[in-house]
C-alpha cells in the first residue's frame, strides 16, 4: 500500500521547522515543531481534507525543543488518542523541559557565558515546550510500528542527538536533523557524536530512500537550501554533502589547535576560520559549539583508550 507524504512548515526565529503528515489508514504525523507551530497544524490538515482528531501517530525523530515542542498540545488536538513515539534514549526531552537545559548546559557550556545560557534555555523551553508529558510507546532500532497495515520500521541514527531515529514507511525516510548537509540557518552541521553521525549517514544511504524527508531546509556548499522532500537523487546529493561537510570540519579540527581568546568561537577560532564559518556561535541552538565539543570530547576519549 502506498501513501502519500504531506510537508508542514512553520517558522521559528530564523529556522524554518518541518512537521510531514503520513496519510497512512491509522494517519501519523512526523515531529511537532514548537509549540507555537502545533496551533498551525490542524488548518494545515483541514486543507488536505484531514482531521487533526483521526491523527493515530505522533512519531518523534529526536527529542529537540523544535521537534518535539508541540507534541503534547497536538496529542491534546487528537483528544490523546495518538501514541507518542520516541527513542528509549531521547524520551527525557519530552518528559522535561529542564532536560534541554542541560543538554545546552553540558554541551556549549563550557564555551559561552553559562548562567545567560541556563536563564535563555529556561525561558525557550518554558514558551516553546506545549507540555511535559510521558510517551505512550518508546521505540529502539529494529521496531515497526502498525499504521493500520502500513509499517513503520525504525532505525536508529545516533549523532545529532544519542537517540535520533528515522522511521521508514514504504520507501519514504523520514531522518530528523540526521543529515545536515553544510547546515540549516546557522551555517553550520550540528551533532554531538562525530563518529556516529558518520555511520548514520552511511546507515540512510544503505536504505536507498525513495524519498528522504530533511527536518529543515539544510544547504548545499554553494548555500542553496535543498527541498524538505527529496527524491532519490536528491537523497543521495544531501547525504554526499553531509558527508563532505563532516569530513571538512574533522579535518579542519585535526589541524587546529585549541586556544583561549576574545574570539566568539574560542577556543575552536582556527578550526572556524579554515572552515570559512562566520556565523555567530553564541545564537542559540548552537551547532558549532555542539559539534566542536563533540570532536573535542571524541580527542579525549581517544586519548584516554590509546
Ligand atoms: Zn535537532
Amino acid at each position: 500500500m502506498s501513501v502519500e507524504v504531506h510537508p508542514i512548515a512553520a517558522p521559528w526565529g530564523r529556522f524554518a521547522l518541518y512537521s510531514f503528515f503520513v496519510d497512512a489508514p491509522e494517519p501519523a504525523i512526523v515531529d511537532t515543531g514548537v509549540a507555537a507551530s502545533a496551533a498551525g497544524v490542524p488548518e494545515a490538515l483541514e486543507r488536505l481534507g484531514r482531521r487533526i482528531e483521526d491523527v493515530r501517530w505522533i512519531l518523534l525523530t529526536h527529542g529537540h525543543i523544535d521537534h518535539v515542542g508541540g507534541a503534547h498540545a497536538l496529542w491534546e488536538a487528537t483528544g490523546r488518542r495518538a501514541k507518542v513515539v520516541v527513542s528509549a534514549t531521547d524520551a527525557h526531552f519530552l518528559r522535561s523541559r529542564r532536560a534541554h537545559v542541560d543538554e545546552a548546559l553540558a554541551l556549549r557550556g563550557p564555551f559561552v557565558d553559562a548562567a545567560a545560557l541556563e536563564a535563555a534555555k529556561s525561558a525557550e523551553a518554558l514558551e516553546a515546550i506545549s507540555g511535559e508529558m510521558e510517551p505512550s510507546l518508546v521505540v529502539e532500532d529494529g521496531d515497526v510500528l502498525d499504521l493500520g497495515g502500513v509499517s513503520a520500521r525504525v532505525v536508529s541514527l545516533p549523532g545529532h542527538t544519542r537517540g535520533a531515529v528515522a522511521y521508514v514507511v514504504d520507501g519514504h525516510v523520514f531522518v530528523g536533523d540526521a543529515a545536515q548537509g553544510y547546515g540549516a540557518a546557522s551555517g553550520f552541521p550540528g551533532y554531538e557524536d562525530p563518529d556516529a553521525y558518520r555511520v548514520s549517514l552511511e546507515r540512510i544511504a544503505a536504505l536507498e530512500p525513495d524519498h528522504l524527508y530533511l527536518g529543515h531546509p539544510y544547504r548545499r556548499a554553494d548555500g542553496t537550501p535543498f527541498p524538505v522532500a527529496l527524491d532519490a537523487a536528491g537523497a543521495r546529493e544531501a547525504l554526499a554533502a553531509s558527508l563532505e561537510r563532516e569530513a571538512e570540519v574533522r579535518a579542519a579540527v585535526a589541524d587546529s589547535v585549541a586556544t583561549r581568546s576574545d574570539s566568539p568561537y574560542s577556543p575552536f577560532e582556527s578550526a572556524a576560520a579554515e572552515l570559512g564559518y562566520t556565523g555567530d556561535p553564541t545564537l542559540e541552538p548552537s551547532p558549532f559549539f555542539t559539534t566542536m565539543h563533540g570532536y573535542a570530547t571524541r580527542t579525549r576519549q581517544g586519548a584516554t583508550h590509546d
